[in-house]
């Protein structure tokens, strides 16, 4: 098992997670935490155990496709026994709340597990990955009727289900959705027709689709759009109109069936408030881009790890090239992009669940009931809503850094294999193929960008950077506190350069991509520091994370100051020269 459930992942579960708070706040007094952590660690132990052995089978079937037989899809038989096994665990669909026969795991776990899943197989992560994030939505939005029909079948995983958003005409801008959702005597009818649907032979589909009434009105908008349970077979047994045309053949995650999905007279069932079904898939798809940054995560553990056993054996000149001090620099900075973007995600997740925790504490203690005192509840009340803004922030960075380190690590992994990594049966190679498509889907990187420059825009720079102050600023020991300082100067120097920049909307758009590189070089240093305050050896790591995004942060604020909208004048004469 080895690598699967490394050092970083026990500290996180040891110390660097407050869980006696989340347990508490989640559960009340009666939280047994040595408890909950165990169960957590024997958890993670058995995902890791089994996703290391399905690795050989898993790398033995990549190539294998999914098929369309007769409307239905058929998995590549590798992908069926490795889903059994995960199936078999109940390591599927773990946030279910224990009333619908889940383990309700934080979200931190549930994005290690993915990740795991992800290093063993990144097209079987896709199909884990889903459930966990449909029975998330369902379990959020839907009427308590909905949730006791669905959430058991999802924990078990009886059921399978599939987001469907993506449309010929609207891909980034789900403004563009045409899908229809017409209601008739109370019940609601779906037609349409959506592609590149993940999973999309699956029994139960989210749909998002354009209401009928404010059809036209609407239109171009993410206004008027109602999510829908569509099952592709209704309770009374009979089929729905859901059919599947088409799968795609891709050049990565090709266990993953990615198929086009029509509804035609489909029956639907709402979930959450009529013409609000974007900000309902907007909890999924946050909830998802985690999990994509967690797939990325696990694609570059499993691309490092190959890449360090081949360069210490390959001999050159000599001596193992993992010993040339070019390829050394490589290989750290290949595993600084990876534990900089997994401090970046558990970041994110362990936010997240602090605040899902204190929102069952105060759910508990409204009207003056539960454990909270008045004082705690208010305090407790300002902690969430300042969360909710950093977790706003940090969920489309996580998302952009750990996809893009995965591109980036399998690409470096195919140079250090040299010749060998360009062959067709190249492992690394594979990797990289899967590796490209975590930076396009639950959003391209460049919509992730721009989605932390929304909120960047809407003031989340002060909120997350004053609770950054507050850590950088409790470092103690020197060591630790001359970095601390460092970061301290870069997050001074972002401030900086972003308050000219806001000021044009374009500019900042163009220089979106800049931003989220400099903002993630803070956010992660902090937290790089924080894991070698409690393990000193993660201290060099820390350290050289630090010293070189320093420096390039230095140099992207001047080149963001400095500049102005004109340079995208100066982009159009660039481009005009290929024309
Ligand atoms: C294998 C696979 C699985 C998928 N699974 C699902 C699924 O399960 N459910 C689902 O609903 N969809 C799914 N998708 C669709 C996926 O989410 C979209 O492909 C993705 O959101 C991009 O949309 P698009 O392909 O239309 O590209 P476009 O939106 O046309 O974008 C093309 C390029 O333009 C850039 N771009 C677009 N707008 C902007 C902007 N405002 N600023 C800067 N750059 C911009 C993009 O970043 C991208 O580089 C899947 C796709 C694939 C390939």
């Amino acid at each position: 098992m080895s690598g699967y459930l490394n050092d970083v992942v026990r500290l996180y579960l040891r110390e660097l997670v407050d869980w006696e708070s989340y347990f508490g706040w989640r559960k009340g007094p009666e939280a047994d935490i040595e408890a909950d952590r165990n169960a957590m660690g024997d958890i993670l132990e058995t995902a890791a155990q089994i996703c290391s052995e399905l690795e050989q089978e898993t790398r033995a079937g990549w190539e294998q496709e999914a098929k369309l037989e007769d409307g239905h899809v058929v998995y590549p038989p590798h992908i069926t026994k490795a889903y059994d096994k995960l199936r078999e665990a109940g390591l599927i669909s773990f946030g279910v709340q224990e009333k619908y026969d889940g383990f309700e795991l934080p979200s931190l776990v549930a994005n290690v597990i993915l990740q795991m899943v992800s290093r063993a197989d990144a097209g079987l992560m896709t199909m884990v990955g889903l459930q966990a994030g449909v029975a998330d939505d369902i379990q959020e939005y839907a009427s308590e009727d909905l949730k006791r029909q669905y959430l058991p079948r999802f924990a078990s995983g009886e059921v399978m289900g599939a987001m469907d958003l993506t449309e010929a005409e609207a891909g980034s801008d789900l403004g563009g959705i045409v899908t229809r959702a017409s209601e008739k005597d109370g019940r609601f009818f779906i037609d349409g027709s959506k592609i590149f649907i993940t999973n999309g032979g699956c029994e139960v589909h989210l749909v998002l689709a354009r209401d009928d009434d404010s059809f036209e009105e609407s239109k171009g908008t993410t206004r008027g759009l109602s999510l829908y349970i569509v099952p592709r077979t209704l309770p009374d047994g009979s089929r729905n109109g859901v059919h599947i045309p088409r799968l795609e053949q891709k050049l990565g995650i090709h266990g993953s069936p990615t198929a086009t999905v029509d509804f035609e007279r489909a029956e639907g069932f709402r979930i959450g408030v009529k013409g609000e079904g974007f900000k309902a898939m907007l909890s999924l798809m946050n909830n998802a881009r985690l999990g994509v940054a967690a797939q990325g995560i696990g694609i570059g553990e499993a691309a490092l790890s190959s890449a360090l056993e081949y360069a210490r054996q390959r001999i050159q000149f000599g001596a193992p090239i993992a010993e040339q001090p070019l390829m050394k620099d490589k290989l750290a900075r290949m595993t600084l992009e990876l534990e900089g973007s997994r401090a970046l995600l558990y970041r994110a997740c362990s936010l997240m669940d602090r605040n899902r925790a204190i929102r069952s504490a105060l759910a508990r203690s409204e009207g003056g009931q539960g454990e909270l005192s008045e004082a705690e509840r208010v305090e407790l009340e300002e902690e969430r809503q300042r969360n909710d803004t950093r977790v706003r922030l940090l969920t489309p960075l996580a998302k952009y850094m750990g996809t893009e380190a995965a591109d980036s690590i399998t690409r470096n992994a195919i140079q250090i294999y040299g010749g060998l990594g360009f062959m067709a049966e190249s492992e690394v190679g594979k990797l990289h193929s899967d590796a490209i498509i975590t930076t396009i889907y639950e959003g391209t990187s460049e919509i992730q960008v721009s989605f932390a420059l929304k909120e960047i825009g809407k003031g989340a720079l002060s909120v997350v950077f004053e609770s950054l102050r507050q850590e950088l600023e409790a470092f103690e020991s020197p060591e630790l506190k001359t970095f601390a300082d460092k970061v301290l100067r870069g997050m001074s120097l972002i401030l900086d350069a972003s308050s000219a920049l806001l000021a044009d909307f374009s500019y900042a758009l163009m220089s979106a991509q800049s931003l989220a590189e400099v903002v993630s070089s803070v956010i992660a240093g902090a937290e790089l520091l924080k894991q070698a305050k409690a393990d000193p050896n993660r201290f060099d790591l820390a350290a050289s994370w630090i010293n070189r995004r320093m420096v390039d942060l230095e140099g992207r604020c001047q080149r963001i100051k400095e500049g102005s909208a004109d340079r995208l004048a100066r982009c159009d004469k660039i481009i005009a020269l290929i024309e």
